[in-house]
């Protein structure tokens, strides 16, 4: 397996240092809600963590939390609410997001306001060893004391010094130093400290969060590539430093940035489009699907045109995963486009080919129905790779009927919002109080489920589920060949 190192500028062969793969990723600001861009960076880094996963590597996957800054700051002092109030809403509107499209929980999401004792020791760690100095209640790293800062970024002091980074500050060494903890202004949230009440700088954060979470070397760190300069360049500097022990990350992989026609998507632009806003008009499956179908690495240029197709896309692989098995005779071999995938994923990561080759096997997947070939055993390949690496939803196989792509529409259209896993096991007075508005399965999700609830003879439950649906427009019928959707004129 080969990844593409931002450090060495080159495909490496994959080798962590142990069974389990260490990978951090840096997380949200939680100040607003999240936009497409940070769509894409934790879909493809949710994807990468799904593939080492089906290559047989346990992964232990950290994002961090930054729920103090400048910008939540000024935002709660603009709508005179506490700071940790607004970054409360942003994150828990955060997690939301990332449930909607189905990204997978990180296994720890460790918040700067939870890390202080850490972080002030690793910042007193870098005073002791001289790479770092207190000066007006804050204290700053000394640059030049790292002789291979800009390692990551390719860039020498002297470029650095004409840019953005080497803003004054009166009390700094050099102009090149940047912050480690931040002398609080009056009215600022504050934690004590030994250089007086202040709060950390961002950069600090990853690298006392990562060190405490997963240890002094990371197998994988990610982000996009707006954050490798300056803020993964610092954290090298400052964890290299504290621990002495090079290299603080084995691979350091950057996705592209989202734009918006030739412009990149970005706040100060105003042309943000949020997720929410997306999933309005496209289905999660859809917006993956987007985001797969083009490098990681490269830009992504947000249309609506590409999410459409990304529908359809989505569509073509729901309709070869759940048409019907002619069953018995001979059987169809996907195994030369399962191949195919795992070539391309394992080239860097290339999903936009690996998809490429799941639509291959779409096709001939009908191709062999329409032949009367036994399809059963390659819709559980083009299922499994598709759910299990790419993280698209598909709803599983079972007796539905499409007339006239109606279910299909349906399910990217409407949404019915439910825990699907909890709702298995409840009981009835539990489904009683279902909160409509939590997760949000499909369609063929509630089908599945309702059809679960008959075996069991839980009819009370699988009439909620049928009348449920109804509310929404959607009219099941019981055939002796399965169950089929309408939706209502
Ligand atoms: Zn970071």
């Amino acid at each position: 397996m080969k990844v593409y190192n931002t450090l060495s500028g080159k495909k490496e062969e994959f080798l962590p240092q142990g069974d389990e793969v260490k990978m951090y990723v840096c997380g949200v600001t939680p100040y607003d809600d999240a936009h497409i861009g940070h769509a894409m960076s934790y879909v493809i880094f949710d994807v990468i963590r799904r593939y080492l996963r089906f290559r047989d590597y346990k992964v232990k996957y950290v994002q961090n939390v930054t729920d103090i800054d400048d910008k939540i700051i000024d935002r709660a002092n603009q709508r005179d609410i506490p700071p940790a109030e607004l970054a409360k809403k942003y994150a828990d509107s955060y997690f939301e997001d990332m449930d909607a499209l189905n990204i997978e929980r990180a296994d720890v999401y460790p918040k700067a306001t939870e890390e202080i004792p850490k972080i002030i020791e690793v910042i007193q760690g870098l005073i002791d060893q001289g790479f770092a100095y207190p000066a007006g209640g804050s204290v700053y790293f000394r640059v030049r004391k790292d002789p291979d800062y800009g390692k990551l970024s390719h860039r020498s002091l002297d470029a650095m010094m004409s840019g953005e980074c080497a803003v004054g500050g009166e009390e700094k060494e050099d102009p090149i130093d940047f912050a480690l903890w931040k002398a609080s202004k009056p009215d600022e949230p504050y934690w004590e400290s030994p250089w007086g009440q202040g709060r950390p700088g961002w950069h600090i954060e990853c690298s006392a969060m990562s060190l405490k979470y997963l240890g002094e070397t990371l197998d994988i760190h990610g982000g996009g590539q707006d954050l490798i300069f300056p803020h993964h360049e610092n954290e090298i500097a400052q964890s290299e430093s504290f621990t002495g022990k090079k290299p603080f990350v084995k691979y350091w992989l950057h996705n592209g940035l989202v734009q918006l026609g030739e412009d990149k998507m970005s706040k100060s632009l105003g042309n943000l489009v949020t997720i929410k806003e997306a999933l309005v008009k496209y289905g999660a499956d859809a917006i993956r699907l987007f985001i797969l179908n083009s490098h990681y690495r490269s830009p992504l240029t947000y249309s609506e045109e590409g999410l459409e197709a990304a529908e359809k896309g989505v569509e073509r692989l729901l309709r070869a995963v759940s048409r019907d098995d002619p069953g018995g005779g001979e059987a169809f071999d996907a195994e030369s486009y399962r191949k195919q995938f795992v070539e391309a994923m394992d080239d860097d990561f290339n999903t936009a080919k690996a998809l490429g080759s799941l639509f291959e096997l779409a096709n001939a997947i009908n191709q062999a129905g329409d032949a009367g070939v036994s399809i059963g055993k390659a819709q559980g390949t083009l299922t499994s790779l598709a759910r299990e690496v790419l993280g698209l939803k598909l709803p599983r196989t079972f007796n539905v009927e499409v007339s006239d792509g109606i279910l299909l529409r349906a399910i990217s259209e409407i949404e019915i919002e439910v825990d699907i896993k909890k709702t298995i096991e409840i009981s009835a007075a539990e489904a009683k109080s279902w909160q409509f508005d939590t997760r949000k399965p499909t369609i063929g999700d509630l089908i599945e489920l309702r059809q679960q609830f008959r075996k069991d003879k839980k009819w009370s439950l699988a009439d909620e589920i049928r009348l449920s649906l109804d509310k929404k427009g959607i009219i099941l019928e019981d055939t002796p060949k399965g169950t089929v959707c309408k939706r209502k004129r």
